[in-house]
């Protein structure tokens, strides 16, 4: 039964082979297995809510918007070369998720008419505060109960955010296609056919890079695409409206809302407000990716870059200032020896633990840092040498005192560093860099003497330059 149909289908306008199909084999050579997979697939949906299933429900009206996008899909794909039945097939199936809804939710039916009149968006926002689930939530659903392939079913989840991560770069045309199917079916559809006149437009030139009077030229070929795709699907809607009549609604919106003065501050203040919650969501934004380039992640320590940064500038201010700093170079004792014996995750564990050590023994030091592997490093500000050789054995003490236990006994924790307190001027930048690597090259010095005569012990060394 179903291949008779499908041969209908198959030979009508819409769809319209070039010639005459008899059988489903001469079908499948003529059309391939996905334009008739897509074919069965909008029959099936057709049919999968019977008319009177959803009580007080308009299932006519629900058809003719599934249509409008099917059809928006299908030319939106023919101008940027994609295949346009398939576009068809995610586009009628795009919303599908609606229709489920009412489905198990009848008593929603008599929001219906309001959401029909409201955009794409807006009306997932209504369906997520009536029933706290969205129709592309539930289409991901039915698409996996369904074993549809993903091309359709990445659009059915995902087309109100296509550019989300979870989608796979090779389906994100598809998404993309289905959410401006979305907008431009919505032209005829919504009460405000100004803003989705003006939205479409931009959404075609954003996504596709189409000027506006080609995408005008898709408007306007909706809806006797409609009528034709409906005839063919024997699906019954209503006689469309013409893309002349919405733009004279269109226009004279346009006049009534210029002229309401009210309205168009409100606007502004609406767009203003948009635009500060986007500005908080880039700072945002831009606050984690700075911590990410700022912080290794293991110890959550400053990184080398990071360290370099700030230590330059604490060498300036002491340079200024006059008073003694100090830095001290941290190397575990035997860490290949507990990596071996333990386990790189209790290896891991222990360098976390002498970070958390280091950040609570040396209050007074913000740089405290990971300059790679198991070498940690902290700069004490306006410390001489008596102040570090205090603050450097309660750190050596809390270090040794670390106590993990893992089955295989407990972990031994010591660390040789190697100190050095600095007073000096080094005001432009080449004397602030040699100064720093000064530093480094000194306090390794002592760190090297620290384990040569023994580990879990400081050397001290001062310098003036
Ligand atoms: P010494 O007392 O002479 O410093 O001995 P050591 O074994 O600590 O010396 P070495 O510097 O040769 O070895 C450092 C080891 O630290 C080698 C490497 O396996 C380990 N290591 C470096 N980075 C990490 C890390 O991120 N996690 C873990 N678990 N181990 C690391
Ligand atoms: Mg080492
Ligand atoms: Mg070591």
């Amino acid at each position: 039964m179903l291949t008779a149909e499908i041969l209908r289908v198959v030979n009508s306008a819409f769809f319209g082979a070039k010639r005459e199909v008899k059988t489903a084999v001469q079908a499948v050579t003529l059309l391939g297995n996905r334009a008739l997979r897509n074919l069965a697939l909008c029959l099936a949906v057709r049919d999968a809510v019977r008319p009177g299933a959803i009580p007080k429900f308009d299932l006519m009206s629900y058809w003719e918007d599934a249509l409008r996008r099917g059809v928006a899909a299908r030319l939106i794909a023919r101008r940027v070369g994609f295949d346009g039945d398939e576009a068809f097939t995610l586009g009628l199936l795009a919303d599908f998720g609606v229709l489920a809804l009412f489905f198990v939710r009848p008593d929603l039916a008599p929001q219906w008419p309001e959401w029909r009149k409201m955009g794409p968006d807006e009306r997932r926002e209504a369906e997520q505060r009536s029933a706290g689930l969205t129709h592309d939530a539930i289409g991901l659903q039915l698409a996996r109960a369904w074993n549809l392939p993903a091309g359709i079913a990445l659009p059915m989840a995902c087309h109100h955010t296509p550019e989300a991560p979870v989608v796979p770069v090779h389906h994100r045309e598809a998404c993309r296609i289905a959410q401006a199917a979305d907008y431009v079916a919505s032209i005829y559809g919504s009460e405000d056919a100004t803003a989705a006149l003006a939205r479409s437009r931009r959404v075609l030139g954003q996504l596709f890079g189409l000027k506006p009077e080609d995408a005008d030229a898709i408007f306007e070929a909706i809806p006797a695409a409609v009528e034709e795709a409906a005839q063919s699907l024997g699906l019954r809607v209503a006689a469309q409206p013409r893309f002349e009549e919405i733009l004279r609604a269109a226009n004279q919106c346009l006049v009534a809302a210029n002229n309401d003065y009210e309205t168009l501050t409100q606007r502004l203040e609406q767009a203003l407000e948009e635009k500060r919650a986007l500005m908080r969501k880039l700072e945002e934004a831009n606050r984690k990716l700075e911590q990410i380039a700022f912080i290794d992640p293991l110890t959550e320590l400053l990184n080398r870059r990071r360290f370099q940064e700030v230590s330059s500038g604490e060498i300036q201010r002491h340079s200024r200032s006059g008073q003694w700093l100090t830095l001290v170079m941290i190397d575990l004792d035997h860490f290949k020896r507990v990596n071996d014996t333990f386990g790189h995750a209790t290896g891991d564990e222990v360098l976390v633990a002498v970070a958390r050590v280091m950040r609570e023994t040396l209050r007074q030091t913000e740089i405290t840092a990971r300059l790679g592997g198991e070498e940690l490093c902290c700069v004490l500000p306006e410390t001489d040498e008596p102040g570090a050789r205090v603050a450097v054995e309660r750190l050596r003490m809390a270090i040794e005192a670390i106590d993990i236990r893992t089955p295989a006994g407990k972990v031994p924790v010591t660390a040789s560093l190697g100190v050095v307190t600095w007073r000096g001027r080094a005001l432009t930048q080449p004397a602030v860099e040699a100064t720093l690597k000064l530093l480094l090259d000194t306090s390794d010095q002592g760190l090297y003497e620290s384990k040569r005569s023994g580990r879990n012990r400081a050397t001290h060394m001062t310098v003036n330059s």
